[in-house]
């Protein structure tokens, strides 16, 4: 009886078995480069992967990775509170706030880990956390388990989250206010000058996850935030390594020094194990590279902008403005978005299918990441894939 609620799922799951690729979970075979694989047992351009400065295959952060396990072990077998924190923890932390301009950093295990632990904790009972609708998994999560009254404000519109604020009266200095940098399903960024007014004319704390924004946005690469010339608007900032920066784990960063107290309120940082050196030593690596190479965030846009340009062109509707993210929304027939996946695979290129509730919409995405490292032939090569698969009728 308990189990049966997933009769559908497995039923989904043998359909999709039976029809040849697997587009959730698709099983990488081999990687070649920052940009080229074999996905499925097809030889692809990577274009569903988040690398956006092509950092994961960098001979530099995988040298780096090889000497700190050399030096520390393959794992730290425990939490920090409880186990110990090793050096590179807290190197990684001093370089992420000095990279930010503040004082507080803590470094997560996962990126997940950190805004679900920042949600759940800065907020409680009594308090009132304001998301925007198309918020991450994460941050709904999170929001969930810190006991607060959620309500959402749509999407990238500060005038419903003033409007919210304002129905809060006294309660909106007990207000949390949480959006991203870039969204992740459509690339589009958040207008952080008009949110950070309306946190500040209502006494409201402000989170932003710059996820898909760190080595994206801004003069230094710092994420949204710095590009809207907000950063000091802006209470907590949280992100991952497992994009920009090629590796996996999670951070927060603040002026505020109470940081340093929450983070021993933070239940999934205090009861999971930390991260490996290895995985820290190879983030400390790749945050140097991304601050001394802008070049990398340059080639990006060029990318970005080709990319979104060229799918455009076709007549394909891309989101509403150009980002590293490129996603062509498709209609509501699961089946068509599917076969149009996997057509894209059989001409060698791997992006993301995403549908519902992933989606934003009902409709069914096929999402792209762009990266530093694709070359603006693979980028060509990606645009008359599209052409041939969806060109016309997207
Ligand atoms: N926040 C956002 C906006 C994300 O898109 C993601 C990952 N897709 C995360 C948090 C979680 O990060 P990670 O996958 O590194 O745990």
């Amino acid at each position: 009886m308990l189990l049966e609620k997933f009769a559908p799922m497995r039923e989904t799951l043998a359909a999709l078995a039976a029809g040849g690729a697997m587009p959730f979970g698709a099983r990488v075979d081999r990687i070649d480069s920052a940009t080229e694989g074999v996905v499925e047992g097809h030889p692809v351009i990577l274009a569903g992967t988040n690398n956006y400065l092509g950092l994961s295959c960098d001979p530099r952060c995988i040298e780096a990775a090889r000497e700190a396990a050399a030096r520390w072990g393959t794992g730290t077998t425990g939490s920090r509170l409880a186990n110990g924190t090793f050096a590179e923890h807290l190197a990684l932390e001093r370089e992420l706030a000095a990279f930010y301009g503040v004082p507080h950093a803590i470094v997560f295990t996962t990126g997940y880990a950190a805004t679900q632990g920042m949600c759940a904790t800065l907020a409680g009972p009594g308090d009132v956390i304001l998301l925007d609708a198309d918020s991450h998994a994460s941050i709904y999560a999170g929001s969930q388990l810190s006991g607060a009254e959620i309500l959402r404000f749509k999407h990238n519109d500060p005038d419903d989250l003033a409007r919210r604020l304002r129905r809060l009266g006294d309660r909106a200095r007990r207000a949390l206010v949480v959006v991203e940098g870039i969204y992740s399903m459509q690339g589009d960024i958040a207008p952080l000058a008009e949110i950070a007014a309306v946190k500040r004319e209502y006494g409201a704390v402000l989170l932003v996850d710059e996820a898909h924004s760190l080595g994206v946005l801004g003069e230094r690469g710092r994420g949204a935030a710095e590009a809207a010339g907000v950063e000091e608007e802006v209470d907590f900032i949280a992100g991952t390594f497992s994009k920009s920066l090629g590796a996996i784990g999670g951070y927060c960063v603040s002026r505020h020094e109470v940081l340093e107290a929450i983070r021993y309120c933070i239940r999934p940082y205090i009861f999971t194990a930390s991260a490996a050196p290895s995985v820290i030593a190879s983030v400390r690596a790749a945050l140097r590279i991304l601050e001394s190479e802008p070049e990398l965030r340059r080639r990006l846009w060029e990318n970005a902008e080709r990319l979104y340009g060229g799918l455009r062109e076709l007549g394909l509707p891309v989101g509403p403005q150009v980002s590293p993210v490129v996603a062509v929304t498709l209609g509501e027939d699961r089946a068509a978005a599917l076969d149009a996946w996997r057509a894209l695979l059989a001409r060698g290129v791997y992006v993301n299918l995403v549908v519902p509730p992933a989606s934003p919409t009902p409709a069914s995405l096929l999402r792209c990441s762009v990266s530093a490292a694709h070359t603006p032939e693979q980028i060509d090569r990606i645009i008359a894939a599209f052409s041939e698969v969806v060109g016309g009728r997207g």
